[in-house]
């Protein structure tokens, strides 16, 4: 009776010190995030930032395997991980698809189980990508603290968005560049900003050949009750680029 959860453990940890994946609070979903051709078993990320918006903030906050006490306080930005757009997940059939609002930019996938969110899907892909958020759920990846090439801040997104003095801390600690939009132009902030940005878009262009194994974000919630996507019709949080008050002269 004792060994066979010692046993499912084993296993897991196997798993997750093989591969790059994200899995629920509870246990039952997990995704494993298919490696590009030649780079071994764990995927490799396309491209990592830290997101200042108040959506990624609302989002992981409200995830219930949210884990990181310095987001919480503002003392650090959401990290984003982006990878290629195919997916290996078991458990699909907890998933659930929403929006935190009708004009929110990103589509997000999470474990209905335990409330867990998992990774997302915004039409800037191109559907050539995937994020995923890992201090809103257990994510890991052997190559995280492991020597991985990426695993270093590209870029910091909507710094407009991150509370004035928060963000002045930041920036002052290691002058990370960064974005952020007024009235849909975007305005960049520290060296290289715009190169970087633009070196970003560029990556989101491509995605994986149609004969990589596993589904895309597309095929998983077509499968999912018929693909639909619930509203959450959640409240904006103050802040973001669309209030109108906001005039961030800090960043100029
Ligand atoms: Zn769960
Ligand atoms: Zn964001």
């Amino acid at each position: 009776m004792e060994e066979a959860p010692a046993r499912k453990k084993t296993r897991l940890v196997a798993v997750e010190q093989k591969h790059t994946s994200v899995a629920c609070s509870c246990g039952k979903v997990r995704v494993i995030f298919v490696p590009a051709i030649g780079y071994g078993e764990a995927a490799t990320s396309k491209w990592r930032n830290e997101c200042c918006c108040v959506d990624c903030y609302q989002k992981v906050t409200r995830s219930k395997g949210f884990n990181s006490p310095a987001v919480k306080k503002r003392e650090q930005p959401v990290e984003i991980l982006y990878f290629m757009n195919r997916m290996h997940v078991t458990g699909k059939e907890h998933l659930k698809f929403s929006k935190l609002r009708d004009d929110a930019m990103t589509i997000n996938m999470t474990a209905k189980c335990c409330d867990t969110l998992l990774c997302g899907q915004s039409t800037r892909y191109h559907g050539n990508a995937v994020c995923t958020w890992p201090c809103a759920a257990r994510f890991s990846s052997p190559l995280k603290h492991g020597g991985d090439p990426f695993d270093v801040t590209r870029l910091r997104c909507w710094i407009a968005d991150w509370p004035k003095a928060k963000y002045e801390k930041l920036w002052s600690a290691d002058k990370v560049p960064g974005w952020f939009m007024v009235r849909d132009k975007v305005h960049y902030h520290g060296a290289a900003a715009q190169e970087l940005y633009d070196h970003f878009r560029h990556c989101l262009l491509f995605g994986p050949a149609d004969e990589w194994p596993g589904e895309s974000f597309e095929d998983l919630l077509a499968a999912t009750r018929g693909g639909e996507v619930e509203c959450l019709n959640l409240p904006e949080g103050a802040g973001s680029f669309r209030s109108p008050s906001v005039a961030p002269r800090h960043l100029r």
